[in-house]
């Protein structure tokens, strides 16, 4: 009986350190926070390694248009970005980034030099990147050495295509192997960018025009 009452009392107590655990978690997670909050990736994770060549004069624009290499992206991006970066890290590469969520009047600028639909979203419609939705990638190795994708970055003819396959072994394999991890963790590709991925969730979100606190 003394041992029976003894375990009834013991069971308590871990109810009640459970439940109080459940609650103190429920206290602390950010109620502000919804999946479709802009967040900065760096936030969530350090392990990308950044190139925001809109930041730099190093584009096509070739004038640096965001005042700081921040990568802003939706909740829910970066959580999937941040879901495919493991399973990159896996195998030892990590993603590098090119860009992120884009402000709406940098997709204007963009759309005045290169007005290509294939390219460059039109900013009527507005691109994923527009939504927060979009991430422009490639991967680098163990010694930080980006991996042959067979064009830079913004390379805006044919041999960018995930459809062009004239190209050596090595480089449709690292386009394969970063299209199938993208799309296994909620992306889809774009055909004309082997860079660009949109979460598949994403479309539908609202077009943004705000800019990141760069201090
Ligand atoms: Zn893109």
């Amino acid at each position: 009986m003394i041992s029976s009452l003894r375990t009834f009392f013991l069971l308590n107590a871990f109810f009640f350190l459970v439940s109080a655990n459940a609650q103190k978690e429920a206290y602390t997670s950010d109620p502000v926070v919804s999946d479709t909050s802009f967040v900065n990736l760096k936030e969530y994770s350090k392990d990308f390694v950044y190139d925001m060549k809109y930041a730099t004069e190093d584009n096509f624009l070739k004038a640096k248009v965001y005042d700081c290499a921040e990568c802003l992206l939706r909740l829910k991006t970066v959580q999937a970005l941040v879901a495919a970066n493991i399973d990159f890290m896996k195998k030892g590469y990590k993603i590098k980034l090119y860009d992120c969520y884009r402000p709406l009047s940098i997709q204007k600028k963009m759309w005045e030099i290169v007005s290509n639909p294939s390219y460059v979203a039109d900013p009527k419609k507005g691109s994923i990147h527009n939504r927060g939705g979009a991430v422009d990638i490639s991967l680098v190795d163990a010694n930080g050495i980006e991996v042959e994708m067979g064009t830079s970055f913004d390379f805006f003819g044919f041999q960018a295509s995930h459809n062009y396959t004239k190209l050596p072994k090595k480089v449709l394999a690292n386009r394969k192997y970063l299209k199938e991890v993208m799309i296994k963790n909620g992306f889809n590709s774009f055909d004309s960018e082997w860079w660009h991925y949109n979460l598949k969730t994403g479309l539908k979100d609202k077009v943004s025009n705000q800019k990141w606190d760069c201090n």
